[in-house]
């Protein structure tokens, strides 16, 4: 079986991520790029500068980028375009019949549009129903912001002892701006404090993503979250020290065995691209650590550890994810794959 795909954005970091992660992919066939008019007439290798590890797949090489219009792309399109230009062209996609399957903010907070991460909220899927109503002939998925991803998968196993407040700082990698992104001036040896609009997306799309389906919308989580935001000089994987407070009060022992038992729909049908385990908790005192640990089951699952009793709030550990792979890309790839499974594309 192959299902061919295009790719919105497909010249960019996260586009990038998703021609590598494709390559071998036992489904999806990448035979469609689009980008900007900078790449539009070029073949993907002249368009693109690759900056991944992986090797560029030499069949994509050969892909001539298309403009970011319908028309010719197939009917599942991933999308990694810049946020400044997303809302029109995967409206515009949708509009047309593609299924659009997004990173960009641009419609995570509509109310009939599901901000998916399998494993915690597989059922909000059940709000592209709503969509009809917006004259569409196909629908709009997204996935989180990428430190929101791997705040809300360290949280989710939480939520059975009563989640109710969340202190969060993050230090996010470098590849998480794009390429060419920050300015080596700026962060050589360096930490900067302020990520535009990231600590309200994180305050935000956490209660949307642990939230409830109840009369066909989400009914947020009532959990309380604050952000703080910073680039560091790291090149993939945001790092997060996170403080909870549980109303429950559970012993250190059950909250590190909800963090290592926590499954979801993705390990139950064996998707391909799902982590055997979505959640790792590391007991070695010095981790997780971006450089040891990002790249965990490809880049697909959350590492926590440091597990302790935080003396404002009830417990404190940290958390790392993969920002382009289970922040973006790999996040994106396993949505479609659900969605596949659950026969919805
Ligand atoms: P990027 O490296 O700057 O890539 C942006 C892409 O958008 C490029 O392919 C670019 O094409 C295309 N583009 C820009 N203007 C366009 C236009 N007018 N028409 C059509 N295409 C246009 O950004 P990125 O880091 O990959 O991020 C892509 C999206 O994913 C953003 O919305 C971002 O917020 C989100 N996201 C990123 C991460 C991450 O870790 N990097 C994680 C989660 C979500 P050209 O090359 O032709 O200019």
């Amino acid at each position: 079986m192959t299902i061919e795909v295009g790719i919105l954005g497909a010249t960019g970091m996260v586009g990038q991520q998703f021609i590598a992660l494709l390559a071998r992919h036992p489904w999806f066939k990448v035979t469609w790029l689009g980008a900007s008019q900078r790449s539009e007439g070029k073949a993907y290798r002249e368009a693109a500068a690759w900056r991944l590890s992986a090797p560029l797949d030499e069949r994509v090489a050969g892909l001539q980028v298309d403009a970011a219009t319908p028309g010719r792309a197939p009917k599942i399109v991933f999308s990694g375009l810049d946020s400044s230009v997303a809302g029109e062209i995967e409206g515009a996609f949708a509009e047309a019949g593609h299924f659009i399957i997004s990173n960009s903010k641009n419609y995570r907070m509509e109310q009939d549009v599901p901000l998916l991460i399998p494993e915690v909220n597989a059922e909000h899927l059940g709000l592209l129903q709503a969509q009809n109503a917006r004259g569409w002939k196909g629908h709009i998925v997204t996935n989180p912001n990428c430190s929101t991803i791997v705040l809300s998968m360290a949280l989710a196993p939480l939520r059975q002892f009563g989640l109710e407040k969340v202190m969060v700082s993050t230090m996010q990698a470098i590849s998480g701006a794009g390429y060419p992104g920050v300015p080596s001036w700026d962060i050589l040896g360096n930490v900067i404090p302020f990520i535009d609009g990231e600590e309200h997306k994180i305050e935000t799309e956490t209660k949307k993503i642990l939230g409830c389906i109840a009369g066909g919308r989400v009914e947020p989580h009532a959990v309380t979250v604050s952000a703080q935001t910073t680039r560091v000089a790291v090149q993939d994987g945001h790092t997060e020290s996170v403080s909870v407070a549980l109303a429950q009060k559970p012993a250190a022992d059950a909250v590190i065995d909800a963090f290592r038992t926590f499954q979801g729909k993705p390990q139950a049908l064996e998707l391909p691209s799902a982590p055997r385990s979505p959640v790792v908790y590391l007991t070695e005192r010095n981790r997780p650590q971006p450089a040891l640990d990002a790249n965990r089951d490809g880049g697909m699952t959350v590492s926590v550890g440091r597990l302790r009793p935080c003396s404002i709030l009830d417990y404190k550990f940290f958390a790392l994810g993969h920002n382009t792979i289970r922040g973006a890309a790999g996040a994106a790839i396993l949505n479609a794959e659900l969605m596949h499974r659950e026969g919805i594309l």
